[in-house]
Formats: structure tokens, sequence, C-alpha cells
């Protein structure tokens, strides 16, 4: 069986190619990822339409996430490196300088987003270069602080910094983000994906641009702060899905805490029926190398095992020298543990409204006439999220009547999104899931099917219908649409 575990994949200069774009597409990619943090406008424009046409080329239908990079706190451009030692002190300045040694153990230089540098208290944590040099804030100034350096290291140019203690107090939505935002809405993304989200605030302000543009765009928040772990039940409240942003996490809590709040995460994201995707260095050393590490392996069965709708590629995709065998090997993984995976979750999920029920009785149904698949016919796509979150053994084949739609599905565990129906009286439009269900070789007149729908049709969230379809059904439709198709030849 195909995989119900969705892939992220990264988009660089090891992949941008309509060549190697088409390649992953092949090999399983469901949803390219353009990471904002790097690359022109240009550049992302010309890697949207590479990706549209091999969409295109290929039949497979695929997302596009746009990964708006938040603030992203950096130090400025060094002199030259800084070769720290436990002990050394370094100088954050508040005005802007060219960072440079002062004297013996005493360095000094200045960051992206001074206004940071007045939250800080003595005692608090700062950490450097992806968590690597680790510092203590030792004296506070009115022009500066002043860090104590607590193990040896180098310290480059532009090098990332986080405050894991501190609260930043800076919008989460920068100037650039923002004008990143509409190229994104101007172009049609499928999904943003908001970094450095400490509360619900912060993705209210996001949403109130996508609102602003009548944009149909799902908005994930990136769970890379304490203080997004913290606020997580309000954050999922008004995001789409979320992202376990393991990078940036792990150095904003403590590393070991990792694999709990990854749990943790994804199990809130599974309950609520919204997509949760599980990032970064899942196959790191694939990067260099062409096989991956045992614990590596591990990591992105564990993180099927967990729950997750999606697993995600960075680096691995973006500048690696193996984007497509990564995928393949990450391919190979996840089937390998869905072969075991369990499946039917039906314990436990709160039911927060009445398609909940509807869909979890269609789940059950499903499982019980040993069904070999679920139909959701679909306007907005949340009535086959919330038969995702039952985690069936059968394909949830989404039929839409808007290819948007479509698209927002690739994220979804599971969720195949099958082709589109005009929409129309639900009678009519059964006639035309059978007919193009026979066609794509998807419905199979010797198996059952459990179908669900809102009828009469076109009312968002209004699944009320759950029809089971054999080979009686399917001849009957069949016959119907002749019918159909005759008169309107005659007209
Ligand atoms: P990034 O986000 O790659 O944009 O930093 C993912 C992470 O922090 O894990
Ligand atoms: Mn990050």
């Amino acid at each position: 069986m195909k995989k119900r575990t969705k892939i992220v994949a990264t988009i660089g200069p090891a992949s941008d190619s309509l060549e190697a774009i088409t390649g992953l597409m092949r090999a399983g990619v469901n949803v390219f990822r353009l990471n904002f943090s790097h690359e022109t406008h240009e550049y992302h424009s010309e890697v949207f339409a590479r990706i549209k046409k091999a969409s295109g080329n290929t039949g497979l239908v695929t997302g596009i996430l746009q990964d708006i990079s938040g603030p992203k706190v950096r130090i400025c451009m060094l002199e030259e490196d800084f070769i720290l030692k436990t002990g050394d002190h370094i100088e954050f300045m508040k005005k802007e300088i060219l960072g440079h040694k002062v004297s013996e153990g005493r360095y000094a230089l200045c960051i992206n987003e001074p206004k940071i540098l007045d939250q800080l208290s003595l005692g608090e944590y700062i950490y450097m270069y992806d968590g690597i040099i680790r510092a203590v804030v030792s004296e506070v100034n009115q022009e500066s602080v002043v860090v104590r350096v607590e193990n040896d290291g180098m310290l480059s140019s532009r090098k990332g910094v986080n405050f894991p203690n501190t609260s930043l107090g800076i919008d989460v939505l920068t100037t650039k983000d923002k004008k990143d935002m509409l190229w994104g809405i101007e172009n049609g993304v499928d999904f943003m994906a908001i970094s450095f989200v400490q509360s619900a605030k912060d993705m209210l302000e996001a949403r109130a641009i996508i609102d602003k543009h009548h944009a149909k765009v799902e908005l994930l928040a990136k769970i890379e702060k304490f203080d997004a772990v913290e606020n997580i039940d309000e954050i999922l409240d008004v995001s789409d899905g979320i992202m376990v942003a393991r990078g940036d996490l792990g150095i904003e809590v403590p590393f070991h805490e990792v694999p709990a709040i990854q749990k943790m995460l994804i199990r809130k994201a599974n309950s609520q029926s919204k997509p949760v995707i599980t990032a970064t260095q899942m196959m790191l050393s694939m990067t260099t190398k062409e096989t991956a590490t045992r614990a590596e392996i591990s990591d992105v069965a564990n993180a099927v095992f967990d729950g997750t709708d999606a697993v995600m590629l960075s680096e691995e995709s973006a500048i690696g020298k193996h984007p497509i065998l990564t995928v393949k090997t990450m391919v190979k993984t996840i089937q390998g543990a869905e072969k075991h995976y369990p499946y039917h979750k039906f314990s436990n999920f709160e039911m927060i409204d009445k398609v909940d029920k509807i869909d979890e009785s269609a789940a059950r149904l499903a499982e019980s006439l040993h069904t070999a698949g679920l139909i959701a016919v679909t306007g907005s796509g949340q009535s086959a999220k919330k038969l995702a979150r039952y985690r069936p053994d059968i394909p949830i084949y989404a039929v839409t009547h808007d290819d948007s739609t479509a698209r927002l599905l690739t994220l979804v565990w599971g969720v195949v999104p099958a082709f589109s129906v005009e929409e129309r009286a639900l009678r009519d439009m059964m006639s035309e899931v059978m007919q193009q269900g026979v066609e794509k070789g998807i419905l199979d007149k010797e198996k059952i099917y459990i179908l669900t729908a809102g009828d009469p049709v076109g009312i968002s969230g209004s699944t009320n219908l759950i029809r089971v379809i054999s080979k009686y059904e399917i001849e009957y439709f069949l016959e119907r649409n002749k019918e159909l198709n005759h008169d309107h030849s005659i007209d």
C-alpha cells in the first residue's frame, strides 16, 4: 500500500531544477517548502512555477508551504572570528558596531534586534551559533549587556542567537515577513509557517493579514520557543496546524525535553484533527552520505508512531548531495513503520462538533465492514481531516469541488486528494464520483467503500450522510451517469 505519512521537502540549490523537483515528487514528496530565510522573491517565484509545472506534468497533487523566517536574531558582522574561551566576556552593544576583539578575553558585537537587549536580566542564558556557545548575562548597562561565556568555541559573523529564558518583546512578524507574506498571497501558496510564535496573538496577527486579502492559506505555527510550548492550547486553537521545529526548540528548551514535547504536541494536534509536521535533522547525515544512520531511521519511524501527519527534510533536500535518495530512504522507513502502525485510534478524542461524531461512526463502520476505502466528498477538506484523526488502515479519498482544497489535504495523514467533481445536487455528484472513481482505478466493484458527504451540497462543515457503496450502488450510479450524459447529448 502507498505510504500514509506525508513528506515535506525543502527546495534549495540542490533541488531547484524542474528535473529534481519532478524526481522528488515521483519519489514521494507531498509538500514543497520554500524557506524564506534564504533567497529572493525572484528565486522563489521561479521555483514556485517549476513546482506547478512538475505537478501538471506528473498529475500529482502537491502543496506549497512558505516558511516565513520570523525574528531570527543574529549577531552582526565581525572583524574576525572570535576564538572564545570559557570565562571570556562579550559585550552586546545596543548601537550598531562592527564586532571586534576589545582586549584579551573581551569582545564586543551587536545584534540585528537590539530591542531584545532591554528584556535581558542578570543570570539569564543566551545561546549562540545553534546553541554551540552558551553564555550567561553578567552585567546589564544603559548601552549594553555583558555576558560571560561558559564554554570554548568559535563565533563567526551573522550566527544565530537564542534567548531561551527571555520573552522577546518584539513583533513575531518583521517588516520582511509581512512583505514575504504578500508574495505568498499573490502567488497562491497553500500553507504559511510562522516562526518563533510565542502566543495566540502572534498567529492572529498573521491571520489578520491573510483575511485582509481574502486568501485561502492555512497557517501553521512553528513550535520552537519555550513560550509556545507553554501556550500550545491557545496557539493550536487559532492555527490550522503546527510544526515541531526541533532545531530551534532544542536550544530554547533543554534538548532532553524535546522527544517528550514532540509526543505531546503531536497528540494535541491529532486530537484537534489539525496536521502536524515533525521537522529538522530527520536524516541529516544524508546531506553528505548515501545512507542514513540507524538513529535517523528510528527517529523518522518514531515520529510516524507518535502520530505525525508529515515528516520534513531541510538541508537534506535543499543543499544535500542526495535529495531524491533521501526521500526514497524516508519512504521506505515510513512504509516499514506503517506495517506495524496502531491503526484505528478511537480513544479519548474530544468531540468538538456533530461532524466529529458522524465521522467517528463512518470510520468505525469502515473498519467493521472491512471496506477498501473511505471517500470524503468535501468542500473545505474538514471532514477528510476529521476522518484521518482515527487513523483508519484504508485510504481516505478526498473528492473536492476545488483544487485548492485538494492541495490543503496533501499535508494530512492518510488522505489521498483523489479528484474533483463539479458541485451539484448530491445524486448527480455521486454518479460522477463513481464514474471517475472507476476510471481512475480507485473504486473496485468487488469491494466495499464508505462515502461521507453533506446534503444539500455546498455548506461547509455540514457532513450529515454516511453511505455504504458496493457493487450494486456503483453499477446503479454508473448506469445513471450514462443516462445523464445521454440526456446532455440530446440537448
Ligand atoms: P528553521 O525551522 O529551519 O526555519 O529554523 C525549523 C526548526 O527550527 O527546527
Ligand atoms: Mn527554526
